[in-house]
């Protein structure tokens, strides 16, 4: 991987490459933005770069024909023992803040982490104040902040207040609105944004997703790769689950009736359709012409569910059926 490699954003990574040549990469940043376009991929070239001390080889052109004709300085090596260090999560001036990191500060299994906790912010902080073990400065990556909990996100804002004399920080958010205002204001901005069509298509080919598939995704993902491979497996499903009342067997059952998780899916397979019917795409290479009032009905239930689908909403229901039928198991009452 190097910054070749990222696809999209390209004035954005240009800019970084000349503030990391001029050693001026501000201390605390925020890079936001539509998920899955290259936030994250982007934040930990720059942490690589950041520990790479075999930036003046010549066998660099070796190692990858995309540093041909760049200045070297601006890019990792990719292959010094910093490097691989940092591309194995073992550097140990180098913390990425994410469900995995959690989970093994917490010893829980990795899927509860929904959440980024307190706990995690407490030990990141005592991490960023102290001293470097063999590098000039820390480096720390937190990955969907806008997950942080209040207290945590309190705990962070401390740091922020603070901030470490040789630690740089990296917030990675899909929604910067989600972060605490003082937060925001404590962070230089970076904003991200969507990949052309183009690119994407071309991602999507290193997924080994065919090409006419590629054209669709990219045409209905709004330039996130993200979004474009959930979309890609729900495509795999549509086309082997063949017509539309299999597909959904929940989503036309009174939404109190169903639990978070698959509201989150159906309203994932119904931002499918919605996005795939803006663009005039559900009949090729659906085929769901015939059903296109029912689509229509789902549609306008998507909206319905973009309000609703929230955990506080789901534990009152919970609650309202537990004094109602004794037991939580609303999905199999039906
Ligand atoms: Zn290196």
């Amino acid at each position: 991987m190097s910054f070749s490699k990222i696809k999209g954003n390209s004035k954005l990574i240009s800019s970084f490459k000349e503030l990391i040549k001029t050693n001026s990469f501000p201390s605390c940043s925020l890079f936001y933005g539509p998920p899955g376009i290259g936030k994250f991929m982007t934040a930990f070239e720059i942490a690589k770069t950041h520990f790479c001390s075999g930036k003046s080889g010549e066998d660099i052109s070796l190692f990858s024909d995309d540093n041909k004709g760049e200045e070297k300085k601006e890019e990792a090596c990719g292959k010094c023992e910093e490097c691989i260090r940092v591309e194995k999560r073992l550097h140990p001036d180098f913390r990425i803040v994410d469900a995995k990191f959690q989970a093994s500060l917490l010893d829980e299994p990795e899927e509860k982490q929904k959440t980024i906790k307190i706990d995690t912010l407490r030990e990141i902080a005592s991490f960023a104040y102290e001293k470097p073990y063999i590098s000039s400065d820390k480096f720390i990556i937190i990955d969907k902040a806008e997950t942080m909990t209040h207290e945590a996100q309190n705990s962070l804002l401390k740091i922020l207040e603070e901030p470490p004399q040789s630690a740089k920080i990296i917030l990675i958010s899909n929604d910067k609105n989600l972060l605490l205002q003082t937060i925001v204001s404590r962070v230089f901005p970076f904003k991200f944004l969507p990949l052309s069509g183009e690119d994407l298509a071309e991602i999507l080919g290193n997924f080994s997703i065919e090409e006419k598939d590629a054209s669709f995704l990219s045409d209905i993902s709004g330039g996130s790769v993200g979004k474009a491979l959930e979309f890609s497996k729900l495509l795999e499903e549509f086309r082997s689950k063949k017509h539309l009342g299999k597909l959904l067997p929940f989503s036309m059952l009174p939404a109190r009736t169903q639990t978070y998780e698959q509201r989150a899916k159906t309203a994932l397979v119904l931002d499918f359709l919605a996005a795939a019917a803006a663009k005039d795409k559900i009949n090729p290479p659906l085929n769901f012409s015939r059903k296109a009032k029912e689509i229509n009905n789902l549609l306008s239930y998507s909206l319905w569910l973009k309000h609703n689908v929230s955990p506080k909403i789901i534990m009152e229901l919970a609650l309202n059926d537990y004094l109602k039928y004794g037991n939580f198991d609303f999905g199999e009452k039906l």
